[in-house]
């Protein structure tokens, strides 16, 4: 008969392997992906919590797999950066943002991710700046959001990408603020149009004291900065009272919306006050 410590071994060596292939596959398909309009984005509201109306929307990748359905980002960014595939991805996640934002009846700020990689491809301010003339949008109403991460590895470099995306006109977001190490030094490397304050923090401040305490200091620190604020994954409208009393410029989440098509993420903006 056969151990259990070795059958355990097994299950997980041959779990691992199915990880693996998993992977693999993903990889492959993720090559004819682009080419063949499987991803798509969709966009969630940024509302204006003095004003109560909407102030932008990020761009958020699904893939439509044609066997596996939709999947989302966490599953294939970090294989689309391991692959390089993240470069033609990205350029197409740029050039898809800004053409259907100049499509929206309001003219609303769209905001796109960047991964760290595109960060480092000498393209991407060229990428940037032919999305933006194609379309004729003011790039005061695009706005990059990098992470905290993006800027750790090879910050000196990162950072001079930073100030040349700046001198296109785009707004810059410091994204997932608090979840890397030595965020204040960031702060200090570059001055950002604003900081997102990660879900990690809001979904807790309501019920610990400490998450609280960050979050109405990152606020105060961001006014003093001349910075801008937008708090991440807002689900309650506790979290959203709060938030809105105590200065933080914008929110974003469910309470305020889901992700939303295009074609719905041009309608009208909703205060959720006023529901
Ligand atoms: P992120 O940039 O922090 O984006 C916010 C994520 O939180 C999104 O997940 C969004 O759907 C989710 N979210 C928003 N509001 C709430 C809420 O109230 N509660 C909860 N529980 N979640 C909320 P999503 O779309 O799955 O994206 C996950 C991550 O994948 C993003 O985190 C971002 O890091 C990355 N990502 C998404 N789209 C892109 C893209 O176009 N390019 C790159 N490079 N990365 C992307
Ligand atoms: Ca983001
Ligand atoms: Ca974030
Ligand atoms: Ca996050």
């Amino acid at each position: 008969a056969k151990r259990a410590g070795r059958s355990t071994f097994a299950d997980y060596d041959a779990s691992l392997n199915q990880m693996e292939r998993t992977r693999r596959d993903l990889e492959l398909d993720m090559r004819t992906a682009i080419t063949e309009g499987q991803f798509r984005l969709v966009y969630q509201p940024q509302i204006n919590l003095r004003t109560g109306a909407w102030a932008g929307k990020e761009a958020l990748v699904r893939w439509e797999h044609p066997t596996r359905g939709a999947i989302l980002p966490g599953e294939f960014i970090d294989i689309a950066e391991e692959t390089g595939l993240i470069i033609p991805l990205g350029e197409w996640i740029i050039r898809q943002a800004i053409h259907e934002a100049v499509t929206w009846e309001e003219p609303h700020r769209i905001a796109i991710n960047l991964s760290p990689i595109q960060m480092r491809n000498p393209n991407l301010v060229g990428v940037l700046t032919s999305a933006i003339i194609n379309a004729q949008i003011d790039p005061q109403r695009v706005e990059i959001e990098i992470t905290e991460s993006a800027l750790m590895q090879d910050s000196e470099s990162n950072v001079e990408m930073l100030h040349r995306l700046r001198e296109l006109g785009v707004r810059i977001a410091l994204d997932d603020f608090g979840t890397g190490y030595s965020s204040l030094n960031y702060l200090r490397a570059f001055p950002f149009d604003k900081i997102k304050i990660d879900r990690c923090f809001v979904s807790e401040m309501l019920d610990r004291s400490d998450c609280q305490a960050i979050v109405r200091n990152v606020v105060m620190l961001a006014r003093a900065l001349g910075m801008e604020t937008t708090a991440e994954g807002v689900e309650t409208q506790e979290q959203y009272d709060w938030l809105k009393r105590h200065g933080c410029t914008e929110a974003q989440g469910y309470y305020i919306s889901r992700p939303l098509e295009s074609s719905r993420a041009s309608e009208p903006s909703r205060d959720p006050s006023q529901w």
